[in-house]
């Protein structure tokens, strides 16, 4: 493992070509790793081919590579075996994977469990599976806090209960997903878990077999790689009872007049040409992350987190969204100030070259729970450091009097 130097920001060329630039929004979208774009380049100049198709050299040497890619997903979330990886365009396509696969597995009165916190990416799929399907859909309340408030589970889980599919990390309120109580609960009933966790990859590797999990998905945009790349894992065995949902090359095992029979999973899942050159970008990412010391990131994303905590409760009226500075917390922090609407404050905030997010973050059940329609967030990875914090906490103070 190696050290971590002291700063990052060097390693990501956008932030190395903007040195003025104060990028807060990597919940929304990371900047990209010079790994992964080297990556990407030589690829796409030494290995351009389609593959699981061709039997030339350079076809050969992509089907190395995509696969390669697999292999490298697969350490980066300790999955049973590279075949559990699907490559998908992103979370949000790996979710709906799920909703209509699984999905085609439930019949009318199987309940799915999802939480008020999810993004829409987990919450749309399975409402539309609920009317194309009559399942039945219940919800996870949150806290005042916006945390999943695991009170109701015994209720909520009885043997009707087939899914459980939550966040894992909250884009909006920074909250860790207690996923330990909920698998527990879930194993008793017989129900699978699905974590989304495309705000959690940014933080670290995952170990979807220590977590105990049988669906875990991710974007590659959101972890130092390239945009257009996603991952679906999938147990083993969960995966193989599950029928495709995207249908076209790739996927099928055998097609005559009468019938196609399905390949064996990924493949299965994985119709049409994948995102090569991005699953290629996405492996570098993820090797670089799996030398970086975690200890120390999240020592230090903690410090800034708890800086710009501290800093935002010093400002009058400001509200904070949120779980209290605890070891539960990413560094994802949401707020509302009363009277000024989040895009006038993120657009004061751009002319100090400030890059925040303000809006709704595609959780409007979680913001309506919470009592606000929109908020703007501070997001930091780990390429930040203090001078970020300080130059938001200052021109927060400059909008607050340009905008009063
Ligand atoms: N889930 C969560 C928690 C997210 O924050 C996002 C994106 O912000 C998504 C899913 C969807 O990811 P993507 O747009 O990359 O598919």
């Amino acid at each position: 493992m190696s050290a971590m130097p002291a700063s990052l920001r060097d390693e990501f060329p956008l932030l190395a070509a903007e040195p003025d630039l104060h990028y807060l929004d990597s919940a929304a979208t990371s900047q990209i790793h010079r790994s992964a774009m080297d990556a990407v380049l030589h690829h796409e100049t030494t290995s351009r081919a389609n593959v699981s198709r061709g039997t030339y050299r350079l076809a050969e040497a992509a089907d190395l590579a995509y696969e390669r890619a697999r292999q490298t997903a697969a350490r980066f979330l300790n999955a049973g075996s590279p075949d559990e990886i699907i490559f998908t365009s992103g979370a949000t396509a790996a979710l709906n994977l799920v909703a209509h696969a699984f999905g085609n597995t439930l019949q009318a009165g199987d309940r799915v469990l999802i939480s008020v916190a999810e993004h829409h990416s987990n919450f749309v799929p399975w409402q539309m599976l609920r009317e194309r399907t009559g399942i039945e859909l219940a919800m996870i309340p949150v806290t005042a806090s916006g945390q999943l408030d695991l009170a109701l589970l015994p209720e909520l889980m009885d043997s009707k209960c087939r899914l459980v599919a939550v966040t894992h990390l909250s884009n909006v309120t920074g909250a860790w997903t207690d996923v330990a109580t909920l698998v527990e609960a879930a194993r008793k009933v017989g129900a699978k878990v699905l974590l989304d966790g495309a705000q959690a990859v940014q933080h670290g590797p995952q170990d979807v077999r220590a977590l105990g999990v049988d669906f875990y998905a991710f974007s590659g945009h959101k972890c130092f790689a390239p945009g257009g790349v996603g991952v679906l894992w999938g147990r083993g065995e969960v995966l193989a009872a599950m029928p495709p949902f995207l249908a076209g090359g790739g996927m099928i095992a055998s097609v005559s007049l009468e019938a196609t029979t399905w390949a064996e999973p990924p493949q299965r899942f994985e119709a049409g040409t994948p995102p090569i050159a991005q699953a290629v970008g996405l492996a570098a990412a993820l090797e670089w992350m799996m030398g970086l010391d975690w200890r120390q990131v999240h020592a230090r994303e903690s410090r800034l987190c708890e800086l710009l905590i501290e800093g935002l409760q010093r400002i009058p009226g400001l509200r904070l969204l949120g779980p209290e500075m605890s070891a539960q917390r990413a560094p994802i922090v949401s707020f509302d100030i009363p009277g000024l609407h989040p895009h006038d404050i993120c657009q004061v905030l751009d002319t100090h070259r400030l890059a925040l997010r303000g809006g709704h973050h595609c959780a409007q059940p979680l913001l309506a729970a919470l009592g606000v329609e929109v908020c703007t967030r501070a997001s930091i990875a780990l390429y930040n450091d203090e001078a970020d914090i300080h130059a938001l906490l200052d021109g927060l103070t400059f909008a607050l009097r340009e905008l009063a």
